[in-house]
């Protein structure tokens, strides 16, 4: 990316934040041969508490952008999970999970963004769009001027706002993110690469635990349905090693004793939409256009559809004829996969949030019916791994799993489904 200071052109795109989703848009505009400039306050995107690993679904997503390999390499593979629910462990098998913290993750990206991208390192303070040209003011009271401009600005609502869009609370504090590394006790290992622990009584208010590895670390993200104010918090924040064992009391048996090591990060989430998003000129991607439940874990999946399927998808056509009215906005907001998307990332957070909390004979039922899948897999997994050890051949393709070129998938074929 190059820098500059006053600029008098007219941009094909300006990205407004160059964090998950506007980095990538960014490559993948370029790449596609349009005239990009992206917004951000941050030179380097600061260390945060955001997603922390993607699974197979997600690394499927970002190949469809060409970023994968970027994101691969700088990742750390588990390989392998246990996964144990209602206290017992009930599945060991093959995982494909990248760890990576989520300023890596996103500086990572925005080293891709090649050269000709033009990067203001200011805070967008107000967006004036329309039908043929939009205009983004700066803090410094720069203007850039561009026919599209894609809204990647995060959980902030003033820009929105600005443009006459509200934030509907769909649940304000519906679960919390807590983030901490673990450690064995000195001289020991954990006996898993990952594992995912999940609730032992819903009187605890925890949907699960999930320990994977970034780089050397252990890291753990524990996911807890606790109001802002809950005493349950700041008995974490203050002895967070008894108040965990005190929730799941038989996670212990699995990890062997461990101690909690460095800070502990404690973010509560809330669930919201925007409200008259269909403009003229800009578009809502990530979390700007609505956030996930990170228990659910579909957060970043949201954020990665969405700039998938409007990179691949759209905004080349929208650029090829004048005019960026609201008609052809739309087309994006009514994608098959994006709307899939969105709406599933909903469904499961109430889903997730019911299977730890709900007492009733049908979630009960449910959490049992999760039990029997899981011993079914593990016992399905351990038959195919044997029979993997008897044929190399099969072993061979196994290990080339992961090793898929990267490339941007070409529009015709880019639909999700
Ligand atoms: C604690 C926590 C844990 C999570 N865990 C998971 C998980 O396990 N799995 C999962 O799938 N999802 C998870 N998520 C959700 C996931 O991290 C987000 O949905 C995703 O990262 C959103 O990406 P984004 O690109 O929309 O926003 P961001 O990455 O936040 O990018 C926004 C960018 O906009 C910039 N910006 C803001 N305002 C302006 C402005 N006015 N002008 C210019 N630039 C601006 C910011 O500097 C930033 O760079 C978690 C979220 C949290 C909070």
């Amino acid at each position: 990316m190059s820098v500059t200071a006053a600029d008098q052109r007219i941009f094909d795109v300006v990205i407004v934040g160059a964090g998950l989703a506007g980095s990538i848009a960014a490559t993948m505009l370029s790449r596609a041969g349009h005239a990009v400039a992206v917004v951000d306050p941050h030179a380097v995107y600061p260390a945060e508490f955001r997603c922390e690993k993607l699974d197979s679904e997600q690394m499927a997503v970002l190949q469809k952008t060409g970023l994968a390999n970027a994101v691969r390499a700088a990742s750390t593979h588990d390989e392998r999970a246990w996964v144990s629910r209602l206290g017992h462990l009930i599945e060991k098998r093959l995982s494909d999970q990248h760890g990576i913290d989520y300023g890596r993750l996103v500086n990572t990206l925005r080293a891709e963004i090649p050269s000709n991208v033009v990067f203001k390192r200011d805070k967008a303070t107000d967006v004036a769009n329309g039908p043929d040209l939009q205009r983004v003011t700066l803090a410094s009271g720069e203007v850039v001027t561009a026919r599209l401009v894609i809204l990647a600005s995060g959980l902030g609502n003033a820009l929105r706002q600005s443009m006459g869009m509200d934030r509907i609370d769909l649940a304000t504090g519906f679960s919390v993110t807590i983030g901490f590394d673990v450690e064995p006790e000195p001289g020991s290992r954990f006996p898993f690469r990952a594992l995912t622990h999940y609730s032992e009584r819903a009187r605890h208010r925890v949907s699960y635990i999930t320990l994977f590895p970034i780089g050397q670390r252990m890291r753990a993200n524990l996911f807890v349905y606790r109001e802002v104010g809950d005493p349950w918090l700041r008995a974490f924040r203050d002895d967070p090693e008894a108040t965990l064992n005190a929730a799941m009391p038989r996670l212990a048996r699995l990890t062997g004793p461990m101690r909690i090591a460095g800070p502990v990060k404690v973010r509560p989430i809330d669930l919201y939409a925007t409200r008259g998003y269909r403009q003229p000129g800009v578009v809502l991607i990530g979390d700007a256009f609505a956030t996930a439940c990170p228990a659910a874990g579909t957060g970043a999946r949201k954020a990665l559809v969405d700039v998938e399927r409007l990179c691949n998808g759209y905004v080349s056509d929208w650029l090829a004829t004048p005019g960026m009215d609201v008609e052809k906005i739309g087309r994006f907001y009514d994608d098959e996969a994006k709307c899939r998307s969105d709406a599933r990332s909903f469904a499961l957070a109430l889903r997730m949030r019911a299977m730890a909390l709900d007492t009733s004979a049908l979630w009960s039922a449910r959490r049992l019916a999760a039990v029997a899948l899981g011993l079914s897999r593990w016992a399905m997994h351990t038959v195919r791994d044997a029979m993997q050890r008897l044929a190399p051949e099969a072993r061979a393709k196994q290990a080339n799993i992961g090793a898929a070129p990267d490339v941007a998938v070409p529009k015709a074929a880019s639909d999700l489904g």
